[in-house]
């Protein structure tokens, strides 16, 4: 019996975990369950699978939190708020394994806690990874955690590379990683309409059902460009071995290509489920509750190259990684800023690029050795972006 913390349960992911969790009463105990202030869903999910702990970390919610559950069936739970109180949760002795899905940056300390204690961190939240680089990877192999990808192309790539079992173990066999992408719902938009996309219109993806911040990621195939970064770190692997390709079906959630000419592809249906499932299994398998895949009604798959022109994010990372030091970071802050303000239709989709570049461009790549630098980069990315976009408009 495996104890768990999940970070960000009420979210997307975190509804996903809890779903594949509860097929495996003998396998997991829930130990803490975190939220920011959806305490609806987080009193179900506490009457449902009654952890020990419950963080709020809006600290009004956190109140109305604690009154709802005063005479309550679960009013033995421990009700913690604000931000240290993720880092606690996170690595309490009984916690084996952290689900690791707060989104952005917010996730990064308690993401980082948890490797630092050695525990198994199953990691969505790939933001955090992005922001500190090697410092989440040197955190990880100082302290012995087993890190497992749940972001269904690096989970698809780890399943391809079972030399890399031990997160961070390059493969030396491998020529490269095809980093598969859907493309988006704006995939063939013609370019002109693009300006004019909606926040309502970027938060529909095509084949997967996300948290708003992901959703526009995808759609301006930031996403893509964070998931480059995010395999580089995971698989020591260069900028230059990552190629992305456009695969529409999103059956195929990544491949791997090595140097015999054998490449290995993982396929599935999309459902978050698979790779949480693989990861709360693994090494073992167990049942996710996701449909088999019929690869008759998928019938064909196609793949086409990702055009830098239509997804101007995507160049953006690649430019962040090769400039490397704090640039990440930059990159990191600047495009979550850009998004929340997108998603406040205070700038157009087609600005969100622009934005983050001219915050990029304030900054000199200089080295982020350490987490108050990063830290520090961080908040300064996000004051600069800001006033970017306040006088843009
Ligand atoms: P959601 O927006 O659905 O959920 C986010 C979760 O984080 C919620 O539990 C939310 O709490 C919590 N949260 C938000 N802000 C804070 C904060 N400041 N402090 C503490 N907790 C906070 O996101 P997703 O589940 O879609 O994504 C989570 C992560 O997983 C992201 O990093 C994303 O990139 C990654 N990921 C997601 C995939 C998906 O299919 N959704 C696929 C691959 C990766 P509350 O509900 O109270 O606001
Ligand atoms: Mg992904």
């Amino acid at each position: 019996m495996k104890g768990i913390c999940i970070l960000g349960a009420t979210g997307s992911i975190g509804v996903s975990t809890l779903d594949v969790v509860a097929r495996h009463p003998n396998l997991y105990k829930v130990i803490a369950l975190t939220a920011n202030s959806n305490i609806d869903v987080l009193y179900a999910q506490c009457l449902q699978h009654q952890p020990d702990y419950a963080v709020v970390v809006n600290a009004d919610s956190a109140a109305l939190f604690k009154d709802k559950l005063k005479d309550s069936a679960i009013a033995g739970i421990t009700v913690l708020s604000g931000k240290q109180a993720l880092e606690q949760v996170a690595t309490l002795d009984a916690v084996d394994s952290v689900m690791a899905a707060i989104v952005g940056a917010a996730g990064l300390l308690p993401s980082l806690a948890a490797a630092k204690a050695g525990k198994t961190v199953l990691l969505a939240n790939k933001e955090a990874l992005v922001m500190s680089g090697d410092i989440f990877m040197q955190a990880v192999s100082e302290s012995g955690a087993q890190l497992l990808p749940i972001d269904s192309e690096h989970n698809a790539i780890f399943q391809c590379m079972p030399a890399a079992y031990k997160a961070g173990n390059s493969n030396k066999h491998v020529r490269r990683i095809l980093l598969t992408a859907s493309g988006g719902p704006f995939r063939q938009m013609p370019l002109e309409q693009m300006a004019g996309v909606t926040p309502a219109q970027a938060v529909a993806h095509p084949n997967w059902d996300m948290g708003k911040k992901i959703s526009v990621d995808s759609a301006t195939m930031m996403n893509k460009g964070l998931e480059m970064i995010e395999a580089c770190l995971l698989f020591a692997m260069s900028p230059d071995q990552i190629q992305v390709v456009i695969h529409p079906q999103s059956v195929i959630h990544s491949m791997v290509d090595y140097v015999d000419g054998t490449v290995l592809a993982q396929l599935g249906n999309p459902d978050m489920r698979i790779p949480i499932a693989h990861a709360l299994a693994w090494p073992a398998r167990f049942e996710s509750g996701a449909k088999p895949l019929n690869i008759f009604d998928v019938g064909r798959m196609d793949f086409e190259e990702a055009n830098l022109e239509r997804f101007p994010c995507l160049r953006l990372a690649y430019k962040a990684i090769a400039a490397g030091g704090i640039i990440p970071t930059v990159l990191n802050a600047a495009n979550e800023i850009a998004v929340e303000a997108f998603l406040n239709e205070q700038i157009r989709f087609t600005d969100i690029p622009v934005v983050i570049e001219a915050c990029m461009d304030q900054f000199e790549a200089t080295i982020a050795n350490t987490l108050d630098i990063i830290l520090a980069v961080d908040e300064q990315a996000r004051i600069i972006t800001q006033k970017i976009i306040t006088e843009l408009r």
